[in-house]
């Protein structure tokens, strides 16, 4: 039996795992189109800098990222952040204003502290209060988020807390994406507990999730889970710098996998994760509409500049793990990580490594500029808030044209849609971001969702203990 992955990010690593380790004597092949495993997960180690082109670190809550890394050993190679550098702030007006932690990614879970905060007016700090003792509402259709966040806690919550922590996950427009299919869990505690922040407060689990660090990272960035899930791969065959373009139907079953060079290649089964513009095309002449539901998932494109500074070089101290800033600052900037204050080891000693996040304001494709015009805007960043005019003694700059994507209203509709059509294709499975959570943990669960469902249709599991899969 021949399974295919196409797509090495981390969700076709987790389902090639899978693979292997459930169904021992298929033969296993990943295809991708880069010349490295990883997609957005990427680590570049130069000169004692760990530095991240693109995620940094992951969410505990969601379990499935940190059972991965005890079945690869890597439980010991975890990091949290570095508490005695703590603090997240969101740029408003010029200056740096302390965020309460937020476990929901969204809405900060001790929003207490924010009844004091500059950062709220009078009628802002009113409304925050005011939302617990409003009335849950079912609402007859799907809300983008700005429209829950705004009828619940009013606009400048929205404004300057709830959507610049929304951008630094989806890099999108509030107003646009789902409610439901982003955040699901934010609708929960409404229509559980009548009140978000009651919710929030009275969830039971919210005491085990407290114990553990909400983010983690690697002793060694990222990267180190791309290279353990790499070397857990023996057995699987790895075809880097192989671009898939399309699929063709074989008669009996199966498919024949177009590569870019024009060449085929045999599979009783596929799992396609790669991002749904890819998808969209690979399936285009085995189901129109499956092309086109992934055809509609957008994308949003983003920009990681990474400047490093000698110590003595910087003005001043830089305090905590970085900042966010909202959209109506009118900024291209998403968000700035102080790396080497929110992880150890980020850079070596007497340096300092910075992080800045771009996207377009206007919504276009700020992978377009020049890299001048996108380093300029990262050091001009740096120099108006931490005031560091110094030049850098590194810069990498990372550009993600399809980053991730964007679940708009609909999104929902459009994946149950994918999921029907997919049942009309027994070897056909999909995975990756584009569906059910772009976190890693989601992405990891997704890869691995795919590939025991692929085991299932085909009757091949052999399973083997749970945690031996590795
Ligand atoms: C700048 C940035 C920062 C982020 N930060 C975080 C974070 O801190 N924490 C977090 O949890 N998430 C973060 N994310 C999101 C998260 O990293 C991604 O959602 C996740 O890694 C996506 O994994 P994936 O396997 O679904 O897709 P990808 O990583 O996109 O992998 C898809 C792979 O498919 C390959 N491919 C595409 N087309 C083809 C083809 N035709 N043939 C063969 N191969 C193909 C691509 O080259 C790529 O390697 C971030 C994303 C970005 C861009």
């Amino acid at each position: 039996m021949h399974l295919a992955v196409v797509g090495g990010g981390v969700a076709g690593l987790a389902a090639a795992l899978r693979l292997r380790g459930r169904a021992p004597g298929a033969e296993v092949t990943l295809f991708e189109k880069a010349a490295r495993l990883g997609g957005e997960i990427h680590t570049e180690r130069i000169d004692g800098f760990v530095i991240e082109a693109g995620a940094d670190s992951f969410l505990t809550r969601k379990a499935r990222a940190v059972g991965l890394c005890a079945e690869l050993g890597l439980a010991d190679r975890l990091i949290a952040r570095q508490a005695q550098h703590a603090g997240t702030f969101v740029r408003h007006g010029g200056a740096l204003h302390p965020l309460p932690e937020g476990l929901t990614g969204m809405i900060p879970t001790r929003i207490d502290a924010l009844a004091d905060s500059a950062l709220l007016s009078p009628i802002g700090r009113r409304a925050l209060a005011d939302e617990r003792s409003m009335p849950a509402q079912n609402h007859p259709r799907e809300e983008s988020i700005a429209e829950f966040v705004i009828r619940r806690f009013g606009r400048e919550v929205y404004e300057r807390i709830v959507e610049p922590l929304m951008a630094g996950i989806y890099g999108g427009n509030g107003a646009r994406l789902s409610l439901d299919a982003t955040f699901p869990q934010i609708r929960d505690l409404e229509r559980r507990f009548g009140s978000v922040i009651r919710g929030l407060a009275e969830s039971p689990d919210q005491g085990a999730v407290d114990a553990a660090p909400p983010f983690v990272s690697f002793a060694g960035g990222m990267g180190e889970l791309i290279e353990h899930l790499e070397a857990q791969l023996r057995g699987v065959s790895l075809q880097t710098s192989v671009e898939v373009v399309g699929l063709t139907p074989r008669p009996g079953g199966g498919y024949v996998l177009v590569r870019g060079d024009g060449a085929g290649a045999d599979a009783d089964a596929v799992i396609l994760a790669t991002p749904a513009t890819a998808t969209a095309r690979i399936t285009r002449a085995v189901d129109r509409e499956l092309s086109e539901q992934h055809a509609a998932i957008a994308y949003g494109s983003s920009v990681t500049v990474s400047l490093a500074f000698r110590e003595r070089d910087l003005p001043r101290p830089v305090a905590g793990y970085g900042y966010v800033v909202p959209r109506v600052e009118g900024s291209d900037v998403v968000a700035c990580t102080v790396a080497s204050n929110k992880w150890a080891g980020r850079a070596p000693q007497g340096h300092a490594l910075f992080r800045v996040y771009l996207r377009a304001h206007d919504g276009g494709d700020i992978t377009g500029q020049t890299g001048d015009a996108l380093v300029d805007a990262a050091r001009r960043e740096l120099k108006a808030i931490y005031g560091v005019v110094a030049t850098p003694v590194l810069v990498r700059l990372s550009r993600w044209p399809v980053a991730v994507p964007q679940y708009t209203i609909g999104h929902g509709g459009r994946v149950a849609r994918i999921r029907e059509r997919l049942a009309a294709h027994p070897g056909l499975f999909v995975a990756g971001a584009a569906y059910a959570g772009v976190g890693i943990p989601d992405c990891i669960a997704s890869g691995e969702a795919a590939a025991d469902a692929l085991l299932a249709r085909l009757g091949a599991t052999n399973r083997v203990p749970r945690g031996a899969s590795a």
